[in-house]
């Protein structure tokens, strides 16, 4: 644990660098847009950085982007408005639902208490290649690699 002064706070070097706070007020769909804006990254690639926005994982941003109907290989400069509306409001919605489940336990993960999260438990598409999407029920939830990480997604209800 490191303590710092409040003032010093923003110029801190371990926190200087990071990217926007998702369940910050500031944050919406235009503050999105901007922070997407003239970048050839995809979805997945400019979600997980912490330079743009804070504390995603791999699991969040997979589920945010099924539960936003957007493609994780979409160049982040193509999302429009609402689409950066529907995203903020995803990405806010799964990250709430996995703090109230006390995060996701797939290996060693444990709440404070020592109890395991249940968020796992809620996936609609990490984790699931091969099984049905739970949104369209007709196709099966395809992984790829992005980074060297797995993304799941759905091909059809993501665009
Ligand atoms: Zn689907």
């Amino acid at each position: 644990m490191l303590l710092v002064p409040l003032k010093e706070l923003s110029c801190f070097s371990l926190l200087s660098s990071l990217g926007v706070e998702p369940l910050d007020n500031n944050f919406s769909g235009s503050f999105l847009l901007e922070l997407f804006k003239n970048r050839s990254l995809t979805l997945k690639a400019a979600l997980l950085n912490q330079k743009i926005i804070s504390g995603l994982g791999n699991i969040y941003v997979c589920e945010a982007l099924h539960c936003a109907k957007l493609s994780p290989l979409r160049l982040v400069k193509t999302i429009n408005h609402l689409e950066a509306d529907i995203l903020v409001k995803a990405i806010q919605d799964v990250l709430r639902r996995a703090i109230i489940a006390g995060g996701s336990t797939l290996r060693d993960h444990r709440q404070p208490d020592g109890k395991k999260g249940t968020f796992q438990y809620t996936f609609k598409v990490y984790g699931r290649e091969g099984e049905q999407c739970l949104q369209c029920h007709h196709v099966e939830i395809k992984r790829i690699l992005q980074s060297n990480r797995s993304t799941f997604y759905c091909a059809r209800c993501q665009k």
